[in-house]
């Protein structure tokens, strides 16, 4: 099944819910970075917030960069998308291991800590939007309903899941964000307060209901919402030799050959979001510092 967002208006246009299953991004997320459970849920999470905040970029160029940085064992997160709804992230120790916290769940608070949360928005303008929020749970998806709240002054609720079945395989990751418009009344928002109160596992919405219309029905109170787009994000890096040239650049030229004569003759840059590495040799070097 393909990562899909489905975006709906719901009570008469009042209210923007959109609905995700990531499954398969958390899925090659986890194989790519050798994510143990926790991480694959902290990790995961994360990537499905960026998705979704993804979707409200206006341009293909635009870009956002998610940072979640605790005193816990996983170090920090980072997650990218852009307008092309390109998602990629690491965690600085992908194999953090942990007991179950006291409610048998995997224990995302304590793997991450305490700390924050940074979000970079690069629109096109002079200078990027940066948004800083204090983590409140570290469980994630309160941590990002805060960030919006006092951060970019949008009250939502936030639901971020993944499941991990018995054999270790992601079996669910799904995410929901509701957004009172503007225009919203105080009724509709006291609605949408009191159903998202009561439900805490959108996992199991996913799993439970027949197809996502159901779920943003049931988060919403709606039984009348109207579908407005659905997108496919996909878990990709866009790195290429073309943005590692210029990490080696910033080495300057002597360091670059510095590391590669300590280095059997090369220089390897690694790239954090997919593990994939450069191999740069000193013919390579020299070319570029001839431009
Ligand atoms: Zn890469």
């Amino acid at each position: 099944m393909e990562n899909r967002i489905r975006k709906y208006l719901a009570h008469n246009g009042m209210v923007s819910v959109m609905v995700m299953d990531g499954t398969k991004m958390v899925s090659e997320a986890r194989n790519t970075h050798n994510l143990s459970n926790v991480v694959t849920a902290a990790l995961g999470r994360t990537l499905i917030m960026t998705s979704i905040m993804s979707c409200k970029l206006k341009e293909k160029g635009n870009r956002i960069t998610v940072q979640i940085k605790g005193d816990g064992p996983i170090g920090s997160m980072v997650t990218c998308g852009d307008g092309n709804l390109k998602i990629k992230g690491y965690a600085s120790t992908p194999n953090v291991e942990l007991p179950l916290n006291s409610i048998g769940k995997l224990d995302v608070a304590k793997a991450v800590g305490k700390g924050y949360l940074n979000v970079i928005k690069d629109i096109g303008l002079k200078e990027p939007y940066i948004g800083y929020s204090n983590l409140v749970s570290s469980e994630i998806a309160e941590d990002f309903a805060y960030y919006f709240v006092t951060s970019e002054q949008t009250p939502c609720a936030v639901a971020l899941g993944v499941n991990i079945a018995k054999d270790n395989k992601v079996d669910m990751a799904a995410g929901y964000i509701i957004e009172p418009l503007p225009d919203c009344s105080d009724e509709v928002i006291t609605i949408i307060e009191s159903i998202n109160t009561n439900i805490f596992s959108v996992t199991g919405l996913m799993s439970d209901l027949a197809d996502m219309d159901d779920v943003a029905k049931t988060i919403s109170g709606d039984n009348h919402i109207e579908l407005l787009e659905e997108v496919y994000p996909q878990y990709e890096c866009d790195c290429s030799l073309e943005r590692i040239d210029k990490t080696i650049i910033a080495l300057g030229k002597e360091e670059a050959f510095k590391i590669a004569d300590e280095n059997q003759g090369f220089v390897e840059i690694n790239c954090n979001f997919c593990n994939k590495t450069y191999q740069y040799n000193k013919e390579m070097i020299g070319k570029l510092f001839q431009k």
